[in-house]
Formats: structure tokens, sequence, C-alpha cells
């Protein structure tokens, strides 16, 4: 894995360049606060949990974390660590999906959505399962069996 790692950032590199503009853009408007490398090649930026994007995009939207490319993007929650392992796992798997990474996390949801009704698009989908096993997260999510759109 480490010496495919190189080519991993290079292949997953379009969606790194939309993620570093958006660390600047964040850090222009004052929505981020800490900007920091880690060592398995991804930049983690955190954004202030008060501010509008930390807020309204992040917190009323039930989210803590979110990843472009070697970007992550999180807000400081009860599990940071915990959030960024899982982050840093979707960043390991736009290294091996690189430009298909959106398209076939895209594909995958649908497919669930429309043809595997006992499941859940998202708790159910495969990268994010495998997210969760690596960061040491509960696997398996009980869902209502209601709400199973997971876009909006
Ligand atoms: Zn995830």
């Amino acid at each position: 894995m480490s010496k495919l790692k190189p080519l991993g950032f290079i292949w997953a590199l379009p969606y790194s360049v939309l993620a570093w503009l958006g660390i600047l853009l964040l850090l222009l408007f004052k929505q981020a606060d800490k900007i920091s490398a880690s060592k398995d090649l991804m930049f983690l930026c955190k954004i202030k949990g008060d501010s509008y994007v930390g807020s309204k995009w992040f917190w009323d939207r039930g989210f803590i974390g979110f990843t472009l490319g070697n970007g992550i993007f999180f807000v400081e929650s009860q599990d940071t660590n915990t959030t960024i392992k899982h982050e840093t796992r979707h960043g390991f798997q736009y290294f091996v999906l690189g430009i298909l990474f959106w398209p076939v996390y895209v594909l995958i949801n649908v497919f669930i959505y429309l043809f595997r009704k006992d499941l859940h698009p998202y708790y159910d989908h495969p990268l994010e399962i495998d997210a969760r096993k690596y960061a040491g997260q509960a696997v398996k999510i009980d869902w209502d069996k209601k709400d199973r759109w997971s876009w909006w």
C-alpha cells in the first residue's frame, strides 16, 4: 500500500485540488481555524463549529466529517480522532478509485436504494462499512427502516 500511495495521490488529484481550493475559501471566509497535514498524505481542515459552514453544512445536516480527495474537513466533536480515522480511510479509497470515486460511490448508493430495499444506501454502503471498520466504529447500524434516502 505505501509504495502505491504516491500513485494513488496523483490518481485522486482532481478531487484533492478541489479540496485545496475549498480549504483556501474556508480560510478566506474565516470558517476554518486549523489546517494540518497527516503522515497519511491527508490535509486536515478543522472547521469552526460555530461558523456558518460548521453549523449549516455540518451540524444541521448531521455531518461531522467529509473527505474530498486528500482533503478532510471536520468539526470538532466528542470523537474527533475516530472521525479523522474514518475520513482518512475515505482518503485511501480516493487513492484507489481516483476520479472514479464519486461515480462509484453514487452508483452503489443508487443501486442499494433501488434494488436492496432491506438495506440503507448510506449505512450499508460498502465504502462506509469499510471506513467504519477501519476507524473501529460500529459496523452495523440500526435504522428505522423508513427514511432510506440519504442525500437530502
Ligand atoms: Zn464515511
